[in-house]
């Protein structure tokens, strides 16, 4: 990043813990932007635009995808880091891979897929963003995945079990070791709770399964509702809608550049290994903890439970169980690119293709498997 001055505990391209297949410093751009670049050129990111977050895919244009809630992440990741003088290219990277290992319908699609797989090591979404670009993502004539830096990758796993990160090597030694990783993958992780929280509320009141009354009570939201009433008393409800979400992420976002150059100021930090030593650095304050939690569980009781959504999952679940035990049984009905793995990994090469389905891709699977009339 030229022209900018990163303080001395952020991650440094210069000072990455490199790759796992050597490759030369690219000329242009740094090892962190072409990390970016590379995601961004992968099919499992164009795929994020058919995969859904709380809504499916085709219920409507409007709606979040897991694309949109992707760029999103990054765009309010990249706003914390500059304020930070932290390394935004990394925020990018991170934000833009951190759920390319995403089943298709969501959390009931993850835990639909987790469930199947429990007697074969089980399915986490976390794992599988890291075995997309560490293994699945074929592009490079010297690699498999994207070979992409330490330091993206241990981003990109935000948590894991004891037991999965003794298997994982390098990127699991964090969890082993209680260690952080850079300030850089904390604030993206941060800016995913912070992006779905807002967008959660704007879909919820677009699709009609929440409403403003109901929203009277989550105090984050509705401060700022109130004092966008009063400033446009004539305003229509579409744009007080979007002028109090704006406001809220605005609080959100400095609540947490204010609480993290504290807690930084509190540590002596040199460089990347003291941040690693410290504790947990990207955080809300504490008043804003306890707005953020308000609002979780009005989204959980509201719109995550709702009538709606509870039957789309339930189909959702449905879905993935058939797929996978038709598959199950019957190796010969999966693509051929999927064949090739041993017979003992045959669960695991199940889950990485449904995994990397849309939500429309499977719908569609599932009816030419079942389907009579269909080929
Ligand atoms: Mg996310």
């Amino acid at each position: 990043m030229p022209n900018v001055q990163l303080a001395s505990y952020a991650a440094s391209p210069e000072a990455s813990q490199g790759r796992k297949v050597y490759e030369d410093a690219p000329p242009g751009r740094s090892e962190f932007q072409r990390d970016r670049d590379r995601i961004i050129h992968s099919s499992a990111f164009r795929r994020l635009e058919y995969k859904t977050q709380v809504f499916v895919n085709h219920e409507g244009d409007l709606f979040r995808t897991r694309l949109t809630h992707s760029i999103e992440v990054a765009q309010i990741g990249r706003s914390i880091a500059r304020r930070l003088m932290l390394n935004e290219d990394l925020v990018e990277a991170v934000s833009l891979a951190h759920d390319l290992g995403h089943t298709p319908f969501g959390h009931a699609g993850q835990e639909a897929l987790n469930t199947c797989m429990k007697d074969h090591g089980g399915f986490e979404h976390n794992l599988q963003s890291l075995r997309v670009v560490d293994v699945l993502e074929e592009r490079y004539a010297n690699f498999d995945g994207l070979n992409l830096c330490f330091e993206t990758r241990e981003g990109i796993l935000k948590h894991c079990s004891l037991e999965h990160a003794a298997q994982l090597g390098d990127v699991g030694g964090r969890f082993l070791n209680n260690q952080r990783p850079t300030l850089e993958a904390q604030i993206a992780n941060l800016a995913d709770e912070i992006a779905y929280n807002n967008h959660d509320v704007d879909d919820g009141l677009r699709s009609g399964l929440i409403t403003l009354e109901q929203l009277a009570s989550v105090r984050l939201f509705s401060n700022h509702l109130n004092e966008v009433r009063e400033t446009y008393p004539a305003l229509g409800e579409r744009r007080v809608i979007h002028e109090t979400i704006r406001r809220m992420i605005n609080t959100v976002v400095s609540d947490v550049i204010n609480q993290t150059e504290k807690n930084i100021g509190e540590q002596t930090l040199r460089d990347v290994n003291d941040v690693r030593n410290a504790p947990d650095l990207v955080a809300f304050s504490e008043p804003m903890q306890e707005l953020n939690r308000e609002l979780k569980t009005f989204l959980r009781n509201h719109l995550y439970r709702r009538y709606r959504v509870m039957r789309m999952s339930a189909k959702a679940k449905r879905i993935i169980n058939e797929l996978f035990n038709a598959f199950m049984e019957d190796r010969r009905l999966l693509p051929p690119q999927f064949l090739h793995a041993a017979e003992l990994e045959h669960a695991r090469s199940v889950a990485d293709y449904i995994a990397g389905m849309t939500d429309r891709y499977a719908i569609r699977e599932h009816r030419r498997l079942f389907a009579v009339e269909e080929e």
